[in-house]
């Protein structure tokens, strides 16, 4: 089942080329800033949610996919974790000497998510900001010190995720929060759609570029063992977000390139690149040299 918010936070079920409006039917209330998606997520965890079935869909209002305006599946999720140099390819472009296995994970601020069709927004100038095309896995129930032999059973579902990044000498936290820079969507395919997910071709291009292109049985640490591992830090709860990292192939963007990241039996998330509001590196706020 493909989950997916459009139109100002209406929650729809995919179904062929139209979304079922599941609204009322999967969610009461003002969903508040986490989006009603996060809300039937943890509707599940709690074991409440309403039939989504064939028959319990008859009679839900359908709208065309063409007329629909998606939006982040989860324009605000609890955490959003990310795994550094998560494959060998991309441990060797960058020349780096350890890998997620020695820098553990990484959070970035969930106030950084934008949907399908959006712009991330180039901060800087003078400073490479570069897409990293990523498998996103969406956290269905909590999870605490879980093993790599369970951690599957803690998942709701799949999207992809874009992990923008700026090259500079920064925290990753801080070069990877940016406004915009975590595109998701375009929807969460659930659990039951993949069966293994260290097994999905990823692909992503710039433009008429193919830039990366990978497949997820080439992780380091696979999706079982960052869920072992996050959560033997920090406690996963429904709605969390885990990029579980990036192939070879990251590259810098620039102002009006269209990014399009396809993920096998998951989906492909398109975004733009808006470079108008960059300013100079050396502008940014703060004081330097003491
Ligand atoms: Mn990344």
């Amino acid at each position: 089942m493909r989950l997916a918010l459009f139109d100002d936070g209406r929650l729809g079920i995919v179904d062929g080329d139209n979304l079922v409006d599941v609204t009322e039917h999967l969610t009461t209330g003002d969903p508040g800033a986490a989006g009603a998606l996060h809300r039937h997520i943890e509707n599940v965890a709690r074991g409440g949610a309403a039939e989504t079935g064939p028959a319990a869909l008859t009679g839900l209002a359908r709208i065309p996919l063409s007329d629909a305006v998606l939006a982040a599946p989860l324009p605000r999720p609890g955490k959003i974790i990310g795994a550094p140099v998560n494959y060998l390819d991309h441990k060797a472009e960058m020349e780096y000497t350890t890998s997620v296995a020695d820098l553990g994970v990484f959070l970035k601020a969930n106030s950084s998510v934008i949907g399908p069709g959006q712009d991330i927004v180039l901060p800087y100038t003078d400073r490479r900001t570069d897409q990293e095309g990523e498998l996103g896995v969406v956290i269905g129930r909590t999870a605490h010190h879980v093993g790599a032999d369970e951690a599957l059973d803690h998942v709701f579902g799949y999207t992809c995720v874009l992990d923008i990044t700026v090259r500079s000498g920064e925290d990753r936290s801080t070069r990877k929060s940016f406004d915009t820079f975590t595109p998701i969507g375009p929807w969460i395919v659930t659990a039951d759609e993949i069966p293994d997910p260290d097994s999905l071709g990823l692909r992503c291009d710039v433009g008429a570029t193919t830039r990366q292109r990978t497949n997820t049985a080439d992780l380091i640490f696979g999706v079982r063992e960052l869920i072992a591992y996050a959560s033997s830090v920090m406690t996963l709860h429904p709605g969390d977000v885990i990029a579980t990292g990036t192939p070879a192939g990251v590259g810098p963007l620039g102002h009006g390139d269209r990014v399009v990241l396809d993920i096998e039996r998951v989906g492909r998330l398109e975004v733009g690149v808006d470079g108008s509001r960059a300013v100079p590196y050396a502008r940014r706020p703060g004081r330097r040299g003491r």
